[in-house]
């Protein structure tokens, strides 16, 4: 498979401002800024500084700050906007929407009413179930 390197990164290029951004909160390890094309105002993207392409090949430590940094951010467009609620979206692969190959996590903020809909659930038949969730715990069990 071919991974894009950090020089040819668009996030890693906008963590060493290289490309601007609207910057709405830096820390040694985690850049947050407001995503150029916004579901609403407010819309903010947060990265980790280390490239990583999604969650799956991300560092431990790396994750465990990260989420401070997105709470941290939530915790401020929830002030900011005086919003009630906010959506914490995060792509892995181009079959899941993923465009930007750098682990980022999206905060949408959120107004009643405002016309965004969650993907739409499908019946499941409890024999499916309990195949797909044995093969899940399977595969689990090797990450301890
Ligand atoms: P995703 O589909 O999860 O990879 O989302 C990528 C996001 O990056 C999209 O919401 C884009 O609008 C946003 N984006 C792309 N280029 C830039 C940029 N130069 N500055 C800020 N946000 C960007
Ligand atoms: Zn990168």
């Amino acid at each position: 498979m071919n991974h894009p390197t950090m020089s040819d990164c668009l996030f890693c290029k906008i963590i060493a401002k290289e490309i601007p951004s609207t910057s709405v909160y830096e820390d040694a390890d985690t850049y947050a800024f407001l995503d150029i094309k916004p579901v609403h105002p407010g819309h903010v993207l947060v990265v980790p500084k280390i490239h990583s392409r999604g969650l799956q090949d991300a560092q431990e430590e790396v994750l465990q700050h990260l989420m401070l940094t997105i709470r941290k951010v939530a915790r401020a467009v929830t002030i900011a906007l005086k919003i009630e609620g906010f959506n914490i979206e995060q792509n892995n692969g181009s079959v899941a929407g993923q465009v930007v190959p750098h682990l980022h996590f999206h905060i949408i903020p959120r107004y009643p009413n405002d016309g965004l809909k969650h993907w739409p659930g499908k019946d499941f038949q409890p024999e499916e179930a309990e195949k797909i969730a044995g093969e899940i715990r399977t595969a689990v069990s090797v990450f301890n």
